[in-house]
């Protein structure tokens, strides 16, 4: 079959193109067209007036002649800026209209590319942009995980672009009693990156259907360089999209938070229908002994990363968002389903231009039909070769909130035993089976994937009070905020997130629930108790960032700063961590983990101690002074202790 020539060394040194024109170069006097058909007897490009698939408006038919490396090449003298296209490819007497891998924008979902002048979409100030937090480790990086839609779906959110890249540039919007919603919440809250579901075109909501009730979280990608049409306030022109996308970025940067995009390159949503497989069929997926696609991600199919041609493209297109629209992080879905040798070529191309663009991704074990002998997949058993991508932490998650595929398994913040070695581990930026070092290690409690925090927690102590689960997901919000590594949240957790439906029943898997179950619901923190956690979780962030000691990048310097502690009663974890040499006021940090249902009397060090945090707030300012021996730790609750540096 031809999928199988498509990975030999012979194929891949005669049809490898390494240039950096793919897709259609724009400037105002032509635009040259290049596309990437090794196998076609013809191509030409069909250019049109509107970007709606089917309709009768072609303007020209420009046929394309062979060049280098199984790419075809044609030009048109004109200003084409905003004239979309396809290219028509034919082999055997069978020809397909394909949308192009490099499109930059498109028309309506995502069917015809449209040329664009770039330039022309770019926010005021653009050139002076930049990574705010781009001097600063991943270590030092706060990150929160949102949908475009979730930050203001709900009403009480008062944010009036809703469901849009423009909901997330609004300043000054409250709750019906006043409350900061969106964008100023995010400042306030004071977390560092804000990490976007897929952003890029995806298939599984009909922008042609807007005004009706479309939820997804974007898993499915179309055109893997162009932004979801949804999310823009008209996806019929095609740089209407690009320029919202950008002023979201810029105004993020503008308030201080840098953006990481989650990107989706281990599966498309629909291989046959994937343009670069209409193109080339079959090239861009997997493709098993029978004939069928490989679906590792359970998705129907996974990407054939390990092509060449599939590299390039992804390495491309990473670039591409970097460059573009000053991304300044990629968390990549499955990654443990791409190839180590695509990964590394992706962080040296856009490190090379932005040294400090952060990545990370799911690095789970998960089978997959690779084409080519002897490929390392990146997952988190192959962090070692892959220095400088971290992995999300489900040794910590797990070790939190109990198994996640268990739900009524309890964790160590809701009574499970026996876990206080592996929280210990996790702290010290570690996880026993895969990773040695807190700059690999992504910390965390709740993602959009599986239950909330709080979800998880009922299901897993359904006999504790309300107060009780609170406590529980403060302590649990306390040890990965703390901990060495690189803490995430979901978005909401701050204000105990729930995902229920109009029963009260739990949802676990939201990726198309409607709004009301994915919502952020802003109007919880007119309630003391929403207020509290929302507060601690404020304070939890100051803490951290106010001690350089907790932001570690290197297994040695952990050993150098951080010892667990001895001795302790069952269950405990408490760790003694170093004075930061450059801090003149304070000389180190004592932090104590109780997840008892008693409170426990732990002995201090000498010195004099202020509490900063305990179980019910968090800060940088001190809560009380603590100069005796001992320090009592409140049950299911957390107490964090500075110690304050002799004068003189
Ligand atoms: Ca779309």
């Amino acid at each position: 079959m031809m999928h199988v020539q498509y990975s030999t060394n012979e194929f891949e040194q005669k049809y490898t193109y390494d240039g950096e024109d793919l897709g259609a170069v724009y400037t105002p006097e032509r635009t040259v067209f290049r596309v990437w058909a090794p196998l076609a007897d013809s191509v030409t490009v069909n250019l049109y007036t509107s970007g709606n698939a089917g309709e009768d408006d072609l303007i020209d038919r420009l046929v394309m002649k062979p060049d280098v490396n199984g790419t075809w090449t044609a030009e048109k003298a004109d200003d084409l800026n905003g004239v979309y296209y396809t290219y028509l490819v034919s082999r055997n007497g069978e020809t397909q209209e394909a949308c192009d891998p490099y499109a930059r924008t498109t028309g309506v979902n995502g069917e015809r590319a449209m040329v664009i002048d770039l330039a022309l979409t770019n926010p005021k100030g653009w050139d002076k942009d930049c990574d705010p937090h781009g001097e600063e480790r991943i270590t030092d990086a706060v990150i929160y995980e949102l949908h475009i839609r979730d930050i203001s779906s709900d009403r009480s959110a008062g944010i009036r672009n809703v469901g849009k890249f423009l909901g997330l540039v609004e300043t000054g919007t409250v709750t019906p009693s006043g409350i900061p919603t969106g964008l100023d919440h995010m400042k306030e809250l004071g977390i560092t990156h804000v990490h976007l579901l897929p952003v890029a075109d995806y298939g599984s909501v009909d922008e042609k259907r807007l005004e009706e009730a479309q939820f997804n979280w974007g898993y499915d990608p179309v055109n893997y360089n162009v932004p979801e049409g949804s999310y823009s306030t008209d996806p019929y022109h095609g740089e209407v999209r690009v320029r919202e996308m950008k002023q979201m970025v810029k105004t993020l940067h503008d308030n201080g938070i840098s953006v990481v995009l989650d990107v989706v390159y281990n599966h498309v949503y629909d291989a046959d229908e994937f343009c670069f497989n209409k193109i080339v069929p079959g090239y861009f997926s997997r493709i098993d002994a029978e004939g069928n696609y490989s679906a590792g991600s359970g998705c129907e199919n996974d990407n054939a990363t390990e092509r060449s041609m599939v590299r390039k493209y992804i390495v491309d297109s990473v670039a591409y968002w970097a460059d573009e629209y000053h991304i300044d992080g990629f968390r990549f879905d499955l990654v443990g389903l791409i190839d180590i040798e695509t990964v590394r070529a992706v962080m040296e191309k856009v490190s090379r231009k932005h040294p400090n663009v952060i990545f990370y991704g799911e690095g789970w074990t998960m089978g997959t039909g690779l084409t080519k002998e002897g490929v390392l997949l990146a997952t988190q058993n192959n962090s070692a070769e892959l220095p400088g991508f971290a992995f999300f932490s489900d040794t910590m998650r797990d070790g939190l909130r109990g198994h996640v595929f268990y739900y009524s398994q309890r964790g160590y913040i809701s009574g499970g035993k026996g876990l206080a070695n592996v929280i210990e581990q996790c702290f010290l930026g570690k996880a026993p089976d895969w990773c040695k070092t807190p700059s690999q290690s992504v910390n965390y409690a709740s993602c959009h994937d599986n239950y909330t925090l709080m979800d998880r927690i009922t299901l897993a102590a359904p006999e504790a009070s309300w107060e009780e689960w609170v406590r529980m997901n403060n302590l649990a919000a306390v040890i990965y905020m703390t901990a060495e590594g690189i803490p995430f949240l979901q978005a909401g957790e701050e204000m105990l997130r729930r995902k229920l439906d109009a029963d009260g029943n739990i949802v676990e898997n939201s990726f198309k629930s409607p709004d009301f179950i994915n919502g952020l619901k802003w109007d919880c923190l007119n309630e003391k108790t929403y207020q509290d956690v929302y507060a601690y979780y404020r304070g939890l962030i100051a803490f951290r960032k106010a001690h350089r000691q907790l932001r570690l990048t290197t297994p040695e310097e952990v050993e150098r700063y951080v010892t667990p502690v001895e001795g302790l009663p069952k269950d405990v974890v408490a760790m003694r961590i170093a004075g930061d040499e450059g801090d003149k006021k304070t000389d180190g940090i004592f932090a104590i983990f109780n997840p008892n249902r008693t409170a426990v009397e732990i002995n201090l060090p000498e010195g004099v101690w202020s509490v900063c945090i305990n179980a019910e707030r968090a800060g940088t300012d001190p809560i009380e002074m603590i100069t005796g021996e001992k320090v009592k730790v409140e049950p299911i609750s957390a107490t964090v202790l500075v110690k304050l540096r002799k004068k003189g």
